[in-house]
């Protein structure tokens, strides 16, 4: 994604959900003493809304809970009524387009790193409009790097948790946008792709789509899942999970990356390799096709 999401023309002021009220965005405030913002502790989530569909939603409400159970908090709200509360939102800002950012924080504390000394976790949903990558890179193909630096062991804190501690993902992002691309392959420590610092990686070779499985190290993200169990199928195509090496991507007829963000994006180059054709693969195009045909109409949002 983007970091400069366009000024989108708002019928509506911008309304921000927290901790049960919606409140302007001048209003949207959090507390210097939120171990959110102390140590990064809390998890979150980016949904996309499609013409009024929120995509997934049920899906990215239970990987939240999920991330907050494995941090041990307790979220405020049960999740029926943050689904409501994000419905609510939706609503109240006016988007048939959007991105939603949905975070689940520690809650005001003392300044020690305790915990259990946050006696209200924070809860905040905020819509607003989204930028992906630009167009033509969707057309031609994206160029990424391998990241030196590897993607934090499952055994430290699991990637699987989508915590609000993204730094391990920020600094190899640095290193993209220092080598002038948008996105890096992150290895694991024991030296198999894990995933990109906020996508998912995927390879084709002579028919055969293939994705690192989940104990590589991965956000098990949804677009991936969408991919895997939906769109592959429909399209007479499987996906098979399995440890992956280097070698195998840049060997690779075609390599796509998914996210919430970036839908499906091929990728043209990792490095210095050129990839299949050096453009963007026929299966990555139809799967691409497929996904913009869902999406555009009654997007699920199961
Ligand atoms: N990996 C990481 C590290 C991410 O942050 C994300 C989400 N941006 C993904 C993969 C893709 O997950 P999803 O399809 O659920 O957005």
């Amino acid at each position: 994604m983007s970091e400069n999401a366009p000024p989108v023309a708002r019928s509506v002021p911008q309304r921000i959900w927290m901790d049960g009220q919606l409140v302007s965005k001048e209003d949207a405030k959090v507390s210097v003493y939120d171990h959110g913002l102390l140590y990064g502790d809390g998890c979150f989530e980016g949904i996309r809304v499609y013409g009024g569909r929120i995509f997934k939603l049920r899906s990215h409400l239970e990987r939240l809970y999920r991330s907050a159970d494995m941090i041990r908090l307790a979220p405020a709200h049960p999740l029926r009524e943050l689904e409501q509360a994000v419905r609510d939102t939706v609503a109240a800002n006016g988007l048939a387009d959007a991105y939603i950012r949905l975070l689940l924080t520690r809650g005001v504390g003392t300044l020690g790193l305790h915990p259990f000394r946050c006696p209200r976790p924070g809860t905040i949903v905020i819509v607003d409009a989204i930028q992906i990558y630009p167009p033509e890179l969707y057309e031609r193909g994206m160029r990424v790097i391998v990241a030196k630096r590897p993607r934090i062991p499952v055994s430290c804190l699991d990637p699987a948790i989508k915590s609000l501690n993204y730094l391990n993902n920020i600094l190899a992002k640095i290193e993209a946008i220092d080598a002038d691309v948008l996105e890096a392959i992150m290895l694991n420590t024991d030296g198999f792709v894990s995933e990109c610092t906020g996508d998912n990686i995927f390879a084709v070779k002579n028919g055969r789509i293939s994705t690192p499985p989940e104990d590589a190290g991965i956000l098990h993200g949804i677009t991936r899942a969408f991919v895997m169990h939906e769109l592959a199928p429909a399209l007479g195509m499987r996906v098979e999970q399995r440890p992956m090496r280097l070698e195998e991507f840049y060997a690779a007829d075609e390599v796509f990356l998914t996210g919430t963000a970036a839908e499906i994006i091929g990728v043209s180059e990792i490095g210095d390799h050129a990839i299949g054709a050096g453009n963007v693969g026929p299966i990555t195009k139809k799967l691409e096709a497929e996904f913009k045909r869902r999406v555009a109409k009654d997007a699920p949002e199961d």
